[in-house]
């Protein structure tokens, strides 16, 4: 499996790291190493000492699909959660101002954090409202009706170019708010009022 993010979808959290807003979507890949599951902590890395979380919906890929048209999009996800896209930001910062790949800022070990998955059927996937609570208060706050590119568009996108298999995630982008994580920090993600993730920074 693969996990496929894309970076600046949403305007506010853009403009919070000054970067313009996209014409097209920005894709880039974890390897299957970078995931944190079933409420494990995060051990912090010593190479940075600037990880970001930045709280995404994330899509469970259900079948196999290449050049996937945007009307049938939606038949190739059935499930959605939540994640963490852990990230590296002094070295992301560092490798943008080389024209570098983001590579190591993002795809390191245990980057990928995520929770529990829902059937999408019981969702409205216009407007899912989810949030990220930090130890105890709400520090972001998102809504999938403020998507620039929508999950349908992006399944259509990245498939002209990458083959979506059963079993990948697909990371839609953070809100405004990231910020910096300390050691102790105690991370929830709510999706529709229901916490599907936990992740202790240890
Ligand atoms: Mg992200």
């Amino acid at each position: 499996m693969k996990i496929i993010c894309v970076g600046r979808n949403y305007a506010e959290h853009a403009k919070e790291l000054k970067n313009e807003i996209p014409t097209a979507p920005l894709i880039f890949m974890k390897p299957s190493t970078a995931l944190l599951t079933e409420g494990k902590p995060f051990y912090h890395p010593d190479f940075s000492s600037n990880i970001h979380y930045e709280l995404e919906v994330v899509l469970k890929i259900s079948k196999n699909g290449k050049a996937i048209n945007q009307t049938f999009a939606s038949g190739y996800y059935e499930e959605v959660g939540l994640g963490i896209d852990f990230t590296a930001r002094d070295l992301q910062d560092s490798l943008k101002s080389k024209s570098s790949p983001w590579e190591l800022a993002k795809a390191f070990d245990h980057s990928a954090c995520i929770g529990a998955f829902f059937p999408k059927d019981e969702l409205d996937m216009n407007s899912l409202h989810f949030q990220l609570i930090k130890n105890g208060q709400t520090v972001q706050n998102g809504d999938t009706s403020d998507l620039i590119f929508s999950f349908d568009y992006l399944i259509s996108y990245i498939s002209k170019f990458i083959t979506l298999q059963k079993g990948d995630l697909l990371f839609t982008g953070t809100p405004a708010g990231v910020g910096k994580i300390e050691i102790g920090d105690q991370y929830s993600g709510v999706l529709e009022g229901k916490e599907l993730l936990s992740c202790q920074i240890k």
